[in-house]
């Protein structure tokens, strides 16, 4: 395969980057995407560093900035509302819907974190969507998806399905991370100094499911505009706890103590340059 018919505007994209995928870019909409495909055999680690403490206070907050625009903008009244999650994976998501009362079914493929479900009373369907246990007569108020959009290779029936499973003024939140971002504009500077490690972590490609398309704040409505998909808003989401990174960098085993002191320092230092720079993951809220 030499190259790729964008999604969105339907151009060719050409190879930009040879890493352990290929990935193609549109010179039109610069939506890059990979020639990866998802491994079923669900053998390799969700994701390894999920259970770290530091990271989980980073995600929470950004749930809880998700919820507040809920609450906010969208549903006054949460008490009769009902959300489906796509791919739950470690389960944080629901446990914020479960702390602020709202109602939200999750769906997840592998059965990592069965138990912690379970234990935890989160009510998770076991499968793929769309699996006929998510099927709810009356359609849901909210489908959102957390880092798990740009993992999927075919967007197409995944929307189909979405339109029916949506109530007709439902939402639809794809919280994602975004191509023009500082890490990803960063790893893209490293590929031609030779330095394929950081771009291929940001695809996730030594994962077994890593990432098929990465879109940007143009390209991801343009592309959902298509379905009939109205983006509603967008905001940024917080990828580094500034006051916790010295810590959690000196806490990674494999790295020496010299090298996570260098980064860690060289990361605070350009602290404002990250602040200021477009965010490496958004959220996006859109109505049908
Ligand atoms: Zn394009």
């Amino acid at each position: 395969m030499n190259n790729l018919q964008c999604i969105v505007c339907g151009n060719k994209q050409d190879l930009k980057f040879e890493l352990q995928h290929k990935v193609y870019q549109c010179a039109s909409c610069d939506l890059y995407t990979s020639d990866a495909t998802f491994d079923l055999s669900f053998q390799s680690s969700l994701e390894e560093d999920s259970r770290e403490i530091g990271l989980k206070k980073l995600r929470l907050q950004n749930f809880q900035s998700i919820i507040k625009a809920l609450e906010e903008n969208y549903f006054k009244d949460k008490k009769n509302i009902k959300g489906l999650e796509i791919g739950s994976g470690n389960g944080w998501w629901l446990e914020v819907c479960r702390d602020n009362k709202i109602d939200c079914l999750g769906i997840e493929p592998e059965n990592t974190f069965a138990d912690y479900y379970r234990k935890n009373d989160l009510n998770v369907v076991m499968g793929f969507y769309p699996n006929p246990a998510t099927d709810l007569t009356e359609g849901y108020d909210f489908i959102i998806f957390n880092d798990v959009f740009e993992h999927i290779s075919d967007l197409k029936s995944l929307l189909l399905s979405i339109k029916k499973d949506l109530k007709k003024d439902g939402l639809l939140i794809i919280n994602i991370p975004m191509s023009n971002g500082f890490f990803y504009r960063t790893a893209s500077m490293l590929y031609y100094l030779k330095i394929k490690s950081f771009l291929d972590r940001l695809w996730q490609f030594n994962f077994h499911s890593p990432h098929i398309n990465y879109f940007n704040p143009k390209n991801l409505p343009a592309y959902l505009n298509k379905y009939d998909f109205k983006l509603l808003q967008n905001f940024r989401l917080e990828t580094l706890d500034f006051s916790s990174i010295r810590e959690r960098i000196l806490a990674d085993n494999k790295m020496s103590k010299a090298k996570a002191y260098t980064i860690s320092s060289l990361l605070l230092l350009i602290k404002p340059i990250i602040q200021n720079s477009s965010a490496d993951i958004r959220v996006f809220f859109f109505r049908q």
